[in-house]
């Protein structure tokens, strides 16, 4: 089950269908089984040597549907334990990096690597073991807090979930509920904020404990405060990880160790924060642009 809840927030129309109904997990089952894409390569090996792995894209080349390729030859590397953030207007093909490292789509040319191996040749079940997604709008189940926590690895200790909860900054949220931990959420309970939602993403994968963490920013706006709040959140669960970071306001890629600057499916330019700044090019207008932009319209503008 550890791996389910994960390929569920890529899944678009089935992911609406399955958050509608939550309850019944063999009709989950059902669904995921429609949406399989890809197979096991016969005698594939789990991953291993996954201590901290370096993550690469080597010239992946890839197109939902033939007649329209998506991404045309990206190469870039996120090393052991630092953060590549993604940027770009919508539609450049961000969140497709991320299906792809997951493996929900094999790639037509090029090679994914983690730790050095083709996520091809290795078993589905470890490429996503070691993967933790904090997803843009996270599955929430009609069940409680503390269930949904402990998604991230059943059998959590309720100490556990707390801790992670904690380092989540969402224990305080959910203590003052009526029944704390075992009040019910989802669509017959307790309606959480898109920032609270996120939060328990965090705190499962807090749990999960994953070598890898994809998160992908929330496209809704926050609040300014609810904001900084969920960057120190994901800068701390980013320590120590190789992360992937799909980001629509600027202001979270700020410290990443590389910013790919995405556009139709290419990367236009990639640096640092200061090195694009003093490029003066696509970044560097974004930069500008969304600075004059108030809050409410936190997407990264297309130039
Ligand atoms: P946003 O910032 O809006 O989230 P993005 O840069 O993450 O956008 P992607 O979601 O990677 O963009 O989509 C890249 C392109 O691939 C888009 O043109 C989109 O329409 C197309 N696309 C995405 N998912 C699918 C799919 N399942 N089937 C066919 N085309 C798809």
């Amino acid at each position: 089950m550890i791996q389910l809840y994960i390929p569920l927030n890529f899944l678009g129309v089935i992911y609406r269908e399955i958050k509608q109904s939550l309850t019944d997990l063999d009709k989950m089952f059902t669904l995921m089984d429609r949406e399989r894409e890809v197979a096991d390569a016969p005698g594939a090996q789990p991953l291993a040597g996954l201590a901290q792995p370096t993550v690469r894209f080597e010239n992946v080349e890839f197109a939902y549907d033939p007649a329209r390729p998506i991404l045309k030859g990206i190469s870039f590397e996120i090393p052991a334990g630092k953060t590549v953030a993604v940027v770009g207007p919508s539609g450049s093909g961000k969140s497709t990096l991320a299906r792809l490292l997951f493996r929900f789509y094999d790639i037509q040319r090029g090679r994914i690597t983690m730790a050095g191996q083709e996520i091809r040749e290795v078993t589905q079940a470890s490429v996503r073991q070691a993967i933790g997604i904090v997803p843009q709008d996270t599955v929430l189940f009609n069940d409680t807090v503390a269930y949904n926590i402990a998604y991230g690895r059943p059998g959590a200790s309720q100490a556990e979930i707390e801790e992670a909860a904690r380092a989540a900054r969402i224990h305080d949220f959910i203590v003052v509920t009526p029944k704390g931990y075992a009040t019910m959420v989802g669509e017959r309970g307790l309606k959480l904020s898109g920032g609270e939602k996120q939060r328990v993403a965090i705190a499962r994968t807090l749990l999960k404990n994953p070598p890898v963490l994809i998160f992908d920013e929330a496209t809704s706006a926050l609040d300014s405060a609810n904001e900084r709040a969920i960057q120190a959140e994901l800068q701390s669960a980013a320590r120590n990880r190789t992360t992937l970071l799909i980001a629509h306001r600027l202001s979270t890629v700020v410290d990443a160790h590389q910013i790919l600057v995405m556009d139709a499916g290419q990367i236009v330019e990639r640096g640092t924060h200061s090195e694009l700044l003093a490029l003066g090019g696509r970044y560097a207008s974004m930069w500008a642009l969304q600075k004059e932009s108030p809050p409410e319209s936190p997407s990264a503008p297309a130039p």
